[in-house]
């Protein structure tokens, strides 16, 4: 297996350019050279890809991909070519000759990778013809679309559990960034992987600061700053509405800002032209819906601005992960209220969702705030939401620069934690917090004796459910989903006790009551908003002489231009200067093909100096 590792390594450097595997990437690739299956959970940016395309150029046959989204696909395959990987998509905006002509080739053996959509590829004819070729693997990427307790269920992934029977040999991989231990237990079951190696990688994004803040009046004008405060740099704001993302938009273009509106409401010809707009402009700020979603590769977003709160941590994730996918500093911040989180909750409550469903959801949501409004460290929250043990601050990050001063609920926390503790994890938030008040309703005997019924007359029932959201989110407590019905238990033991001694605080944000909110330490604010100094590439000029190139480069071939290269490849090739193409090659990102078709007009633009 080592030869054919070797050949992927050989593949990874001459095909794409890049001098080693990163992160988990050898594994995965290992597994599927073996011919067994795997599921990845590998963060944004993280080289997802890489795993399925580099087996496909390995293993005999053509490398089946199912993707969710037309844009995502037409990316991936514009990216292939471009390295010289003969790659082709089926999806419905083919014509019947153009069908015929990729199936054509993929008969002849002459098609490494092919995109599909789940719908596209489980269609009867299709199916019938792809059991026919010489199959790879079969990678199934955004997995997360099969799990209901996801956050972006697509029914038709479902039917893609067939694919084990329909092709029993062939090694498949499902892929995601984002994916709870649950997640990844629907994702095995329905997708038929129970044997399945499973590789999660650390969710670590070290060039991602994340912020977020409360919102004081109107998010329209906090935004605004938030945006001019980040000049000449691409941008993502996500807003709750359609409307609300036509006046950012117009409110923004109104003071220069490069900025237009996407959101499912416009004509398709229009978003598809805002959609190209944003993927060719180095520069633009698009204000959009969560209908801007998961097709956008484009790599060099440096923030993402959330006007409006996500819909839970794992939308949040994905959403805020569209920042800084070249790996370059970028930020995510977001804006929140009380008032956000009970429009989600309402929203999820007129669902009409069985009632299991709807407590999953709701149990995000309050992640979700108890992360934006929690006190510790926002990227080593998100971790341990996923999973990761052993986690450290990020030091970046707003709560990591700027430590708020909380208000101590130790005290509290030990009575909530002993509460749950004497009740055995036998109940819910509502009935625990009824115990701490002395409350519960027809209360038994045996409760009405513990030592912890009624001892929490300090707060309110609204104050404990902080505390205990609190605990939940430092999982101090955990919730046990229980079919819909979730039970709170005592999490990791040794964490607990540390709060039982007195060790470890446990601490409220308890934001200071000022009369008018935007006297609040406004200055401090802004500044903390302005992009760090090492954002901008040494060589700025060059790099924007690159960048033009790079431009025009891609107008002709009507293809974005970080198909191209990459902005981090041009950064290095500005700051290292290469001579030679020799040198050039030596650059991350610079494979063989690319060397031939641009090395020349690359060292021309660095000779004009
Ligand atoms: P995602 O996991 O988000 O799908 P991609 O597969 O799009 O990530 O890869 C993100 C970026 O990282 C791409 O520009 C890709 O070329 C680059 N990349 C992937 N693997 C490597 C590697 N081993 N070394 C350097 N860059 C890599
Ligand atoms: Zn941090």
């Amino acid at each position: 297996m080592t030869a054919d590792l070797d050949l992927a390594r050989d593949i990874l450097r001459r095909t794409f350019g890049h001098p080693d595997f990163r992160g988990l990437q050898a594994e995965v690739i290992g597994e599927i050279l073996a011919g067994r299956s795997a599921v990845a959970v590998l963060p944004t940016g993280g080289g997802k890809s890489m795993c399925y395309q580099i087996p496909a150029l390995v293993r005999p046959g053509v490398g089946l991909v199912v993707s969710p989204l037309i844009a995502l696909m037409s990316d991936q395959v514009e990216a292939l070519r471009q390295s010289g990987v003969p790659a082709a998509k089926l999806d419905s905006a083919l014509t019947l000759a153009e069908r015929d002509d990729v199936w054509r080739q993929l008969e002849r053996g002459e098609i490494k990778l092919l995109y599909l959509s789940p719908e596209g590829l489980m269609a009867p004819h299709t199916a019938d013809r792809v059991a026919r070729l010489d199959l790879a693997l079969i990678a199934v990427d955004e997995a997360h679309c099969v799990s209901q307790w996801g956050h972006d269920f697509r029914p038709e992934y479902r039917t893609l559990g067939r694919l084990a029977e329909m092709f029993p040999g062939v090694p498949r991989l499902a892929v995601t960034a984002t994916a709870d231990a649950r997640t990844r237990e629907d994702i095995r079951r329905e997708l038929r992987l129970e044997g399945a190696a499973e590789f999660v990688a650390s969710f670590a994004r070290p060039e991602l600061a994340l912020n977020a803040e409360p919102k004081h009046g109107a998010a329209a004008s906090r935004v605004l700053q938030l945006v001019k405060a980040r000049p000449r740099r691409a941008g993502v704001v996500y807003a709750g509405s359609r409307d609300s993302t036509e006046t950012l938009a117009a409110k923004l273009a109104a003071e220069g800002i490069p900025a237009k509106a996407y959101h499912a409401g416009l004509d398709k010809q229009v978003r598809h032209d805002r959609l190209t707009w944003f993927i060719n402009e180095d520069e633009a700020v698009m204000v959009a819906t969560i209908a801007f979603g998961m097709g956008i590769d484009k790599p060099d977003v440096r923030f993402v601005i959330h006007a409006d709160p996500p819909s839970s941590i794992e939308a949040y994730w994905q959403e805020v992960g569209r920042a800084g996918r070249d790996g370059d500093p970028a930020e995510g911040i977001v804006l929140y209220g009380a008032s956000d989180m009970a429009w989600a909750m309402r929203r999820i409550a007129q669902r009409g969702l069985p009632e299991a469903v709807a407590q999953v959801q709701m149990r995000k949501v309050r992640q979700l705030y108890g992360l934006l409004n929690g006190v510790s460290c926002r990227a080593a929250a998100v971790r341990r939401y996923f999973g990761e043990e052993g986690v450290e601050p990020c030091g970046q990050c707003d709560r990591c620069r700027n430590p708020p001063i909380g208000v101590d609920a130790t005290e509290g926390a030990q009575k909530a934690l002993s509460a749950v503790q004497r009740l055995g994890g036998r109940f819910g938030r509502g009935r625990l917090i009824d115990h701490l008040l002395g409350k519960t309703k027809e209360v038994s005997e045996f409760e009405a004796h513990l030592s912890t019924y009624g001892i929490g007359g300090e707060y309110s029932a609204a104050g404990w459910r902080d505390l205990v959201d609190q605990l939940l989110f430092e999982g101090l407590l955990v919730e046990d989903p229980n079919d819909g019905r979730p039970l709170i238990g005592l999490g990791d033991p040794a964490t607990v006790k540390a709060v039982y001694r007195k060790e470890r605080q446990v601490t409220l944000l308890k934001e200071p009551e000022t009369p008018d909110g935007a006297a609040r330490g406004g200055r401090t604010r802004r500044r903390r908003g302005e992009p760090p100094a090492d954002m901008l590439p040494h060589d700025a000029s060059t790099f924007d002489r690159l960048r033009s190139w790079r431009r025009e480069e891609a107008a002709r071939q009507h293809v974005p231009p970080y198909v191209i290269f990459a902005d981090r490849t041009l950064a290095e090739i500005a700051s290292r200067k290469p001579g030679s193409l020799d040198a050039l090659a030596q650059i991350s990102g610079v494979g063989a093909v690319k060397l031939d078709r641009y090395g020349a007009a690359v060292l021309e633009v660095l000779g004009e100096e």
